[in-house]
């Protein structure tokens, strides 16, 4: 299969803001490509006209679409006709007007939740519509399958090169750390830092910290992104992940060593579990020439840093104004 070259295109970063896409623009500055962003205010990607009357004006060679609407398993299941309504929609709208326009290439961003609740370990990628998915994020889940299936049909009825990748639970700069729509890690990472800056004597994680996660860093995740632009162009999502997972306790533990907090760990039985686990097969990545290089323990210090940095500006600022 010949690659494709990046070198001289013109490649939109959908989503260019949130903590993958903001990634992947960082890791295009390495290839000889002009990125094309826009903001919120430019372009509202729920709204088809607008979308339709950007591309037509941009004419991107390449798209990421690494835009949606995102949140942890208490977002997602207290706004969830937010969460199907509006990814629906968006990758709807930016997949049919990349047809429009010709665009050479797209890759399309999901997530491991569209996979069965129950399905087996590691998890392949034909498992996707083979059983029930988890109840707390079955509405996301439902617009990613979409997402795939539209990047699917748009090939088969046209002939467009649109290919999907589902990436694991990631983390790293630029994630959200509001502790009510986050997802685990950054709120760990918040909660343990508050707990010792505030001398508190524990802090409390969701539900029973029995279930797994996998985890992989953003930065990863983008070279992922990238190398499958380059090297693939088929009909199937392919899984990027990092090959193990943690129980959410032992996650736990990491971050308040990462943090520097020795307190204890108590658990608010009232939230969710969710899915009691949910580790990618990472095989047909690794066959395609491609593995993470960021160790979670790596990956989490750096993480905390740049949320102490982060901390540290936005205070600068508020003081400052
Ligand atoms: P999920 O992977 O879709 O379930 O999304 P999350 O990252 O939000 O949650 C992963 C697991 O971490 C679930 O079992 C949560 O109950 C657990 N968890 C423990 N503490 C927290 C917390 O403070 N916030 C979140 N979002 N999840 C937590």
């Amino acid at each position: 299969m010949a690659a494709y070259d990046l070198k001289g295109k013109k490649v939109y970063v959908a989503g260019h803001r949130g903590m993958v896409g903001s990634a992947i623009v960082r890791r295009l500055a390495a290839e000889a490509c002009t990125v094309l962003t826009a903001t919120r205010a430019e372009l509202d990607l729920t709204r088809q006209e607008q979308v339709e009357a950007w591309m037509e004006r941009n004419r991107p060679d390449a798209v990421f679409l690494a835009a949606a609407k995102v949140g942890g398993i208490f977002a997602n299941d207290t706004y969830p006709a937010d969460f199907l309504y509006e990814n629906m929609v968006l990758e709807a709208n930016i997949i049919h007007a990349a047809h429009k326009v010709d665009v050479e290439k797209l890759l399309f961003l999901g997530s491991s939740c569209i996979y069965p609740k129950f399905a087996d370990q590691p998890i392949v990628e034909e498992s996707l519509l083979t059983g029930e998915l988890e109840p707390t994020n079955e509405w996301y889940a439902i617009a990613k399958i979409a997402g795939i299936k539209l990047c699917q049909a748009y090939r088969k009825q046209h002939g467009n090169d649109f290919i999907s990748a589902m990436p694991t639970n990631l983390y790293g700069p630029g994630d959200n750390f509001d502790l009510k729509s986050s997802h685990v890690m950054p709120a760990l990472i918040r909660k343990a830092h508050d707990a010792k800056m505030s001398g508190a004597e524990s802090v409390t994680v969701w539900g029973t910290g029995t279930p797994r996660r996998e985890f992989l860093h953003v930065d990863d995740c983008a070279e992922a992104c990238v190398h499958l632009m380059k090297v693939y162009s088929d009909f199937s999502h392919v899984n990027v992940g990092s090959g193990s997972d943690v129980t959410i306790l032992e996650l736990t533990e990491m971050v308040c060593r990462a943090v520097g907090f020795a307190g204890k760990i108590v658990h608010d039985l009232s939230k969710p579990d969710g899915t009691p686990r949910k580790l990618m097969s990472g095989a047909k990545l690794q066959g395609l020439g491609w593995t993470p290089k960021i160790a979670l323990e790596d990956g989490i210090a750096a993480t905390y840093q740049a949320f102490v940095d982060g901390n540290f500006a936005e205070r600068q600022h508020v003081s400052a104004a």
